[in-house]
């Protein structure tokens, strides 16, 4: 024998041991990440579905926590009026690790199945107390309770603690408490800052923080307007691998490999269909599980090659939900009270079969304090990214620009947002909190900030010949 002792580990062990790749690393980060992380889910079950957002997030200090030399634990709960989680799904969603209702093509914060349980775990590790979940859907005729734990070596919900009570009125949302270690003092800008962002992009949410000093941070509603809510959408012929293709070709219903084509992927229609068979010589009346048996492996391949190298329809991006350059300059606005203000929402392009679409917003002047460099807004799927911003491909393009060409001179009042939508953000870490720098990606940024900072030089040199004028009629 070699001495070797091999074990297997489950997910939840996994990411119970390595806390620092889902953002977890110390107690700052994780009271942060643990904030974001509710959040995130109350918007993703509020504002994604049409609802106004209500969210309400306490943070209070666990009293006695730092006696005895310990470090202080905080009980943080986040409620919001979203749309629930059905009892069937609740002790699964919030105790098993990759458990999730966001596995689709869809644009969502959530794309892992992984934030709000690795809140739980960290919590359970250092409080060592079980998450308590409330929840009613909007049909139900009850409100649910769960208390429970994750079973960490066998990655399952251990539930506690039930109960279900007659639903009076007609609340439905969910409300999610938990303690953990946490270091307060130094997470607390950065949390600000977090809820801040998120009220700058989402104007139309309302929301309240308690913070364990007593103070209470109130961010009102300042518009209606809801950004169009994502739908789902099918996989793009330009981004499927040979293993997402088999499991297609297992689960679908179609009987021949043309019928397959066009009901399991977006952007082929039959025409399309008919045309693409012909070009590479596939028959188009063969049985989808044909070409899973053994020996088809060839075949296989050539069709995802294909798949990828035949000219189909750019992905379809009425499945994206941008913002709109309405509601960021109302954003911006209300945060900033600046001088001038300019966004544009671009017109959707894709990366390897995803749809996306950037929006960039400007403000200059105003309530906005000059700085050496521009204050750099990122955000992916509406959530504000916050750390590893010199990774960012946002930051590689802003930093990149030649201000002075836009008659901007730093130290200047300029704030710059940059909003990627798409249904696969090329994250760089499950933390989620820089952007990879997909050329596709990179270049529409480049596109957009160069568009607003034309107009943002446009008004600055009005401005300037106007000063100028009047400065000649006194003199
Ligand atoms: P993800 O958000 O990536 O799906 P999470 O572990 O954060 O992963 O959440 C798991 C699932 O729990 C979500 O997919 C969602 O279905 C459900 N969920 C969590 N929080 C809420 C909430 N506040 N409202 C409705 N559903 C929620
Ligand atoms: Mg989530």
């Amino acid at each position: 024998s070699t001495g070797e002792k091999y074990r297997e580990m489950s997910v939840a062990e996994f990411f119970a041991k390595n806390k620092e790749l889902a953002g977890f690393a110390n107690p700052t980060r994780a009271l942060y990440q643990t904030i974001r992380e509710l959040v995130e889910n109350s918007l993703d079950a509020t504002d994604a579905k049409g609802i106004l957002p209500w969210i309400h997030i306490s943070i209070r200090q666990i009293e006695g926590s730092e006696d005895k030399g310990g470090r202080p634990r905080y009980r943080v709960t986040v409620e919001d009026n979203g749309i629930g989680v059905p009892v069937t799904s609740m002790a699964m969603a919030f105790g098993k690790v990759l458990f999730s209702s966001k596995y689709v093509i869809r644009q969502t914060r959530g794309m892992y199945g992984l934030g709000v349980k690795a809140a739980i775990l960290y919590g359970q590790m250092t409080a060592g107390t079980p998450v308590e979940v409330y929840s009613a859907t909007k049909g139900s005729q009850y409100v649910y309770m769960m208390k429970l734990v994750i079973d960490v070596q066998r990655n399952e919900p251990r539930i506690l603690e039930r109960g279900e009570w007659n639903k009076r009125g007609s609340w439905h949302g969910t409300r999610v408490t938990l303690s953990l270690e946490g270091d307060w003092s130094r997470a607390k800008s950065k949390i600000l800052e977090y809820i801040k962002r998120t009220a700058v992009i989402a104007p139309y949410a309302e929301i309240i923080l308690e913070t364990p000093d007593g103070e209470i941070y109130y961010f009102p509603r300042s518009t209606r307007k809801l950004p169009k809510p994502p739908r789902e959408s099918k996989p793009h012929p330009h981004g499927v691998d040979i293993e997402q293709l088999k499991s297609m070709l297992r689960n679908t219903r179609a009987s021949t490999l043309r019928e397959f084509l066009v009901k399991e992927f977006q952007s082929i229609g039959d025409k399309t269909a008919q045309d693409f068979l012909e070009r590479y010589g596939l028959d188009p009346g063969l049985k989808p599980r044909e070409l899973l048996k053994k020996g088809r492996e060839g075949l296989l391949r050539r069709l995802v090659d294909a798949l990828m190298e035949y000219p189909f329809r750019a992905p379809k991006s009425d499945y994206l939900s941008p913002i709109g350059s309405d509601i960021i300059e109302i954003g911006l606005r209300r945060m900033f009270n600046p001088e001038w203000v300019g966004a544009v929402s671009r017109s959707p392009k894709a990366y390897r079969g995803h749809p996306f679409i950037v929006e960039v917003g400007i403000a200059y002047g105003g309530g906005i304090e000059p700085r050496s460099e521009p204050l750099l807004l990122r955000y992916a799927n509406k959530i504000p990214l916050l750390y590893e911003e010199r990774e960012d491909v946002s930051y590689k393009v802003v930093s990149s620009i030649n201000w002075r060409q836009y008659n901007v001179d730093f130290p200047a009042p300029l704030v710059v947002l940059v909003h990627i939508a798409s249904t696969k953000v090329p994250y760089k870490g499950v933390g989620k909190e820089s952007v990879s720098d997909v050329p596709e990606i990179e270049a529409e940024i480049r596109n957009a900030v160069q568009e607003v900072a034309r107009r943002l030089r446009l008004y600055l040199s009005r401005k300037a010949r106007e000063e100028e004028a009047i400065r000649r009629s006194v003199t």
